[in-house]
């Protein structure tokens, strides 16, 4: 098989393995890893339908990382989709109220970033040895509240690597919170920043790229890497889950092979979305994708103008893991309907970071025909979760929620009737407040946890392990620090 080599977006480095990629995260020259030539999915998928998740997931996964023997890779999958999750499907899909409901959310930390960050840590001490690395890893991360709690469960303890979470203070769910900073683990670090999720987000891309920091980091042992969806080893598992599904609804006489499947994605950095694109690429016949965002409706202006513009107000809404403004994946999509042109992508990221926003040209904008947006405002969100509630029985949670009412409506709006899967990306448990009182105003008033039994009896759906877990929890993590400080808190933690 063809070895498939990876190069930045910002065009500084070429001709990369994948285990490396995976090791550095982001690029040195700041930019992102792609795949320099797109794989192409060799067994037919009516061969797949059928198969367990693993199977898939070795399937998809051996095109991108050519360079893991299979050995290795199998060894990965094999420990990364086990009794962690809840169900032995991993990602079940759900038929309700005329859509498919991919539930990506049965792993240990009940959000889909899971999915990639149970294989993440797997991925990257198998690369560490594959490349001879003595250095001990650190991961930096920014999260909007889930990719913390699921890169902290994913790295806790693992021998050779520490990691560090920073997120924005008061920007995420009470849950959220309370399960990163009760996070056990010698290697761990938890801090939040006075600051949101893009002030987290560019903080930590500034430690990372400076040489400096870099140096002082060599000298004395470790070299960053990162657990964010910027890290090509977060998006290649992701993609899994989409051939799976296709696979999954062929197996259940959904679809005929070659059928179209519409995707529905709830977007903040684009990471997610971007996976289902390549799944298309490689050759799973999908229709639409349809990006939903919150108020924070930055994706879906730039999809109808081909402006992308970050300058406006950052708002907290009830579906926190999607309010972003500057999406880091799109520099993927944007390199790729440049033509892969560094140069031209380079140009619009600095015009992004100076000015706040860029145009792509009209020849770009034909490229994205594939994709279709939406946006769902706080009072459609919650209509929809009690509609979905009153209609199907099946409670969403509030990213959930974004993407199933952004779908209802382009279905009404285009007449669509392509079969839909919706990426369902977090247990509603993980939002509770948030979803019971879409249901009913009355449980308004009740506190925390008498919320999370309240939604185990309207549900029906046992109370996940993750939940149980941080009632009696105790905190380990109470450091908050400004935004400027990001850098002198890794130092400290490193004892540097
Ligand atoms: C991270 C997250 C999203 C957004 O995914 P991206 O890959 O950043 O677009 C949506 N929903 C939930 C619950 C998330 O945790």
């Amino acid at each position: 098989m063809k070895e498939v080599l990876y190069r930045s977006t910002r065009g500084g480095f070429s001709g990369v393995k994948a285990s490396e990629a995976i090791l550095q995260g982001l690029a040195e020259d700041g930019g992102l890893f792609v795949p320099e030539t797109m794989p192409v999915l060799d067994v037919k998928l009516s061969d797949l339908a059928g198969k367990s998740y693993q199977e898939v997931a070795y399937e998809v996964m051996k095109l991108f990382l050519t360079d893991y023997s299979e050995e290795d890779l199998k060894y990965c999958i094999s420990h990364a989709y086990d009794s962690k999750f809840d169900t032995d499907k991993i990602a079940p899909i759900v038929h309700a109220d005329g859509a498919y409901y991919l539930e990506l959310f049965h792993g240990s930390t009940i959000a889909f970033k899971d999915m990639a960050l149970s294989i993440l840590p797997y991925l990257m001490t198998t690369a560490a040895r594959m490349n001879q690395i003595k250095d001990e890893i650190v991961i930096l991360t920014a999260t909007s509240g889930d990719t913390g709690k699921a890169a902290l469960a994913g790295f806790a303890d693992v021998p050779g690597t520490r990691i560090i979470v920073f997120f924005p203070h008061g920007g995420v769910s009470p849950i959220q919170r309370k399960q990163m900073v009760t996070q056990k683990g010698a290697n761990c670090k938890v801090v939040a920043v006075k600051g949101n999720f893009d002030d987290c987000q560019t903080g930590v891309k500034t430690i990372f790229n400076d040489k400096k920091v870099k140096a002082q980091m060599a000298e004395a042992g470790f070299r960053f890497s990162s657990a964010n969806s910027i890290n090509i080893g977060r998006l290649v598992p992701q993609i899994v889950y989409y051939v799976y599904s296709y696979a999954e609804l062929l197996n259940q006489g959904v679809l005929k092979d070659g059928d179209p499947l519409n995707i529905v994605v709830p977007t903040g950095n684009f990471g997610n979305i971007l996976a289902a694109y390549y799944a298309k690429l490689i050759g799973v016949p999908l229709g639409k994708l349809i990006c939903a965002s919150n108020k924070n409706k930055v994706l879906f202006d730039f999809f109808q103008t081909g402006v992308y513009d970050r300058n406006r107000e950052f708002m907290l809404t009830s579906s926190p893991s999607m309010d972003i403004l500057i999406s880091s994946n799109l520099e993927r999509l944007i390199y790729r309907i440049a033509g892969n042109d560094a140069e031209k992508n380079v140009a619009m990221m600095k015009a992004l970071s100076t000015d706040g926003k860029y145009e792509i040209t009209d020849e770009m904008k034909e490229l994205l025909s594939d994709f279709r947006a939406g946006y769902a405002d706080e009072d459609a969100t919650a209509k929809e979760i009690a509609e979905v509630y009153k209609n199907a029985d099946y409670i969403l949670d509030t990213h959930t929620a974004v993407a199933s009412y952004v779908y209802r409506n382009y279905r009404k709006e285009s007449g669509d009737e392509t079969p839909a899967v919706i990426a369902s990306t977090a247990s509603p448990y993980k939002f509770t407040r948030s979803v019971m009182t879409a249901i009913d105003a009355k449980y308004q008033d009740m506190e925390d946890f008498a919320l999370v039994d309240a939604l185990c009896e309207l549900s029906g759906v046992k109370v996940p392990a993750a939940i149980d877990d941080i009632r009696t929890a105790e905190v380990l993590h109470k450091d908050v620090c400004e935004i400027g400080e990001m850098e002198s808190v890794v130092k400290g933690f490193l004892g540097m």
